[in-house]
């Protein structure tokens, strides 16, 4: 550069393409990202279907008003001939099980209209991130030429056994194996043993290995992983998972403590109830700690039988309580009847909420001392950054091999005590009975030197949580160094 002239223009901001698959528990964290790239100066789109658009409107606004370069994109979606129904355009809209694999099938043909859109881009995007569970979008990335990560939302203790599972040949031994067989994941820095009934997989359901084929052959195609996790919680998993990739691993999380005020913790995914102000005031009233929270994702659905004995065993542990129930599963006056009489019946310690909580704000609130959860790895991650130790009850995929990390790993859950997973949208056989759920709870919720440990270890984790979002920290850095590497990437043309 000559003496005097002017410093040449700095590079435009990268631009970030995200695509979440469509349920809550990956939009939610990836809206996170979003809004987190956003803040750090790189411009962030959401490329989801016009229902989600619709639901996010709150996010879009917030973001609008403070400056935010960040955007929502709605494909047209199900496609024509796929027999879904017009509004069947998240996970928490199937209706029933027979519906889950035609709407898995369905969104592989947003490749079309994804492809387009990118190419009406100009410049293109610097980097696409799409979910782990989203392969669909890597023939586009590669065909564009751009560099495109995958999120994996789940642990990445459950990431390292999967791909280990993978890559040593555990889940045809185990197809071909006793249903009691215990085997130990292969790889693992430390002992880990699953049965056929919860295999290291998330796409381990008949029906489904066409998807897991093409979710792994994507893992292995991207440029990268971002994992919703941090160093603190899970260095040496993101070690392992990093060396068995042998591509970079940026951990991010967790995302969730980018919501810093009222309108973020209690808008995401949807806006929460319209009571979420009688929520936060009954909290008020209640003494620090002493509330367990009892919430079981987005997806999993309850019918009476087992919603019966949950509130029974919350009753009969004598600790207050928040219970979340779905609006579909309260739907049915008798469910209803029964829900209200629960109340009557734990009036000033027992408050039922039905349809979306404000889970976010609920777990910050200091009257919250345990949570009672389906293992969903953002309600583990949540719970952990806010310090608060967790009854572990898991039902699908990656949640059993989440609890074997907060149980056996990191200390601070107390497992309700399944062994095998329920289909998707209902448990026929309730499988939990009201006194596993009243033990459970007395023993999360009570004294004496483990529920102390416990309760030790989830603070403990939840300030290292803060600390890694903090300028500085661990993942606060790594955002940092993404943001930078494509930025740089913009230079060379990308
Ligand atoms: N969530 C919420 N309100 C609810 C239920 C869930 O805000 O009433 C949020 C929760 O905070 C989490 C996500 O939905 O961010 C659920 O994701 P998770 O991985 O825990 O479970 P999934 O829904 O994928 O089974």
């Amino acid at each position: 550069m000559a003496a005097g002239s002017p410093p040449p223009p700095p590079p435009p901001p990268p631009h970030f393409v995200l695509v979440p698959l469509v349920a809550q528990g990956h939009i939610i964290p990836l809206v996170d990202l979003a809004r987190l790239l956003a803040a750090r100066g790189a411009r962030a789109t959401v490329v989801t279907t016009p229902l989600n658009v619709d639901r996010l409107r709150g996010v879009a606004e917030q973001a609008a008003r403070a400056g935010l370069p960040l955007e929502f994109v709605g494909l047209p979606f199900p496609p024509a001939g796929s027999g879904l129904p017009q509004d069947c355009q998240n996970a928490d809209m199937v209706a029933d099980n027979s519906q889950f694999l035609p709407f898995f099938f369905a969104l592989r043909e947003l490749a079309g209209p994804f492809d387009a859109y990118v190419r009406s881009l100009a410049p293109r995007p610097s980097c696409i991130i799409s979910d782990w569970c989203s392969p669909w979008t890597a023939g586009v990335a590669s065909s564009l030429g751009i560099p495109r990560l995958f999120f994996h939302g789940p642990s990445c203790f459950f990431a390292l056994c999967e791909i280990m599972a993978v890559d040593h040949g555990l889940l045809e031994l185990i197809a071909a194996a006793g249903d009691d067989e215990r085997h130990l994941v292969p790889g693992m820095p430390v002992p880990v043993t699953v049965t056929k009934a919860t295999p290291p997989g998330l796409f381990c359901y008949p029906g489904t290995e066409l998807l897991r084929r093409e979710a792994m052959e994507a893992m292995r195609t991207a440029d990268g992983a971002v994992l919703n996790t941090f160093s603190d919680l899970e260095a040496q998993f993101l070690e392992g998972y990093e060396a068995a990739l042998g591509k970079p691993v940026w951990a991010l999380g967790p995302l969730s403590l980018c919501n810093r005020d009222e309108d973020s913790t209690t808008s995401r995914g949807k806006t929460a109830v319209d009571g979420k102000q009688a929520i936060m005031a009954w909290l008020d009233e209640q003494a620090p700690g002493s509330v367990v929270y009892v919430s079981f994702g987005s997806v999993a659905r309850k019918l009476p039988k087992q919603l019966f004995e949950i509130g029974h065993g919350l009753e009969d542990s004598g600790r207050s309580f928040l219970w979340v129930v779905k609006e579909r599963e309260a739907a049915a006056p008798e469910v209803r009847e029964w829900l209200d009489a629960l109340e009557a019946r734990t009036a000033g310690r027992g408050l039922v909420v039905r349809g979306w909580a404000p889970q976010l704000a609920v777990l910050s609130h200091r009257a919250v001392g345990g949570f009672v959860t389906h293992c969903g790895w953002n309600s583990v991650l949540e719970s952990i950054a806010h310090g608060v130790p967790v009854v572990t009850w898991p039902h699908f995929s990656d949640q059993f091999l989440n609890e074997r990390l907060v149980v056996d790993v990191l200390g601070v859950g107390v497992p309700v005590g399944v062994a095998s997973p329920v289909m998707i949208f209902d448990d026929e056989s309730a499988p939990v009975a009201r006194g596993d759920i009243a033990r459970a709870v007395s023993a999360l919720m009570g004294g004496g030197a483990e529920a102390d440990e416990r309760r030790r270890k989830a603070k403990e984790y939840g300030e290292k949580a803060r600390r890694a979002m903090e300028e500085g920290g661990s993942s606060y850095e790594n955002l940092t160094r993404l943001i930078q590497s494509f930025t740089r990437s913009e230079d060379k043309e990308h």
